[in-house]
């Protein structure tokens, strides 16, 4: 079975993660840049993240057989610095012609202040001049729901973008009817220990379909699992789903979305 895990922080993994990725079948991976537990002091700091990102981790990955794409952006966790966000959103287009760069993400919001919406729309702007594909992140627990609708209408307000080049991520159940009617796609994240459990994500498969789903395991530097997708397609087999729905969710589905970027090659 081949596996295609759109959202994985990979800087944060080690070599060990890389060969279970690979033997799993996970051979695809796209890693958003992301909040690095702390907030970074300087522009140069993205400098040196963008590089790891664009350079260091594919190469990294292709020890293993793994394919390594990512998305740049600035998290939302790091928008209260203004000034400081300004000047990272100036250094990003530098990087985005670079070869595995598949579009901005993931950017979004975390606490829907004013700050974040601020720093949220210069790069949906951003990507909108360059008709860049845009992975979203949305705010967890109660925040989600306004978020998740604060962040639709600023999209849907850019007649240059279209939805259907657009993921929302970490969606639940009160979220994702709203995001799919809109004609996004919508991921669904996997943590350990909290509630996107494997077998939650599957009764949302079976409730909403398997159109328009991308499933992630979102592993990064805290309590996290790589190998989350495989278990969650082992649930949809437990289950009695055919291989060709696990294997339309967890590769067909990503692979579809993320090739509307042509540097994407599966
Ligand atoms: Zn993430």
């Amino acid at each position: 079975m081949d596996v295609i895990d759109p959202h994985i922080h990979m800087v944060s993994r080690t070599t060990d993660d890389y060969m279970k990725l690979a033997l799993g079948g996970i051979h695809t991976i796209t890693e958003p840049a992301f909040w690095a537990g702390f907030d970074r002091r300087s522009v140069e700091s993205f400098h040196d993240y963008f590089h790891q990102l664009t350079v260091v981790e594919p190469a990294r990955a292709a020890r293993f057989g793994v394919r390594h794409y990512c998305w740049l952006g600035l998290n939302s966790k790091e928008a209260e610095n203004l000034s400081l966000a300004e000047k990272v959103i100036g250094i990003i287009p530098e990087y985005l012609d670079r070869p595995t760069v598949l579009g901005l993400g993931e950017i979004g919001l975390n606490k829907n202040s004013r700050n974040e919406i601020k720093v949220l729309e210069q790069q949906i702007a951003l990507a909108a001049s360059r008709n860049e594909l845009i992975l979203i992140h949305t705010p967890h627990l109660e925040d989600k729901l306004k978020g998740t609708r604060l962040i639709l209408d600023m999209i849907l307000n850019e007649p240059r973008i279209s939805p259907s080049r657009v993921l929302i991520d970490h969606a639940e159940e009160h979220t994702i009817p709203e995001i799919k009617s809109k004609g996004f796609w919508y991921g669904l994240t996997l943590y350990p220990h909290s509630k996107g459990s494997p077998e939650r994500a599957v009764d949302a498969v079976e409730i909403y379909g398997p159109e328009n789903v991308c499933i992630n395991s979102s592993a990064d530097w805290s309590v996290s699992d790589p190998l989350a997708t495989l278990k969650t397609a082992n649930e949809m087999r437990r289950r009695g789903h055919s291989e060709e729905l696990i294997q339309r969710v967890f590769y067909e589905n990503p692979k579809f979305f993320l090739s509307q970027c042509p540097k994407f090659n599966k």
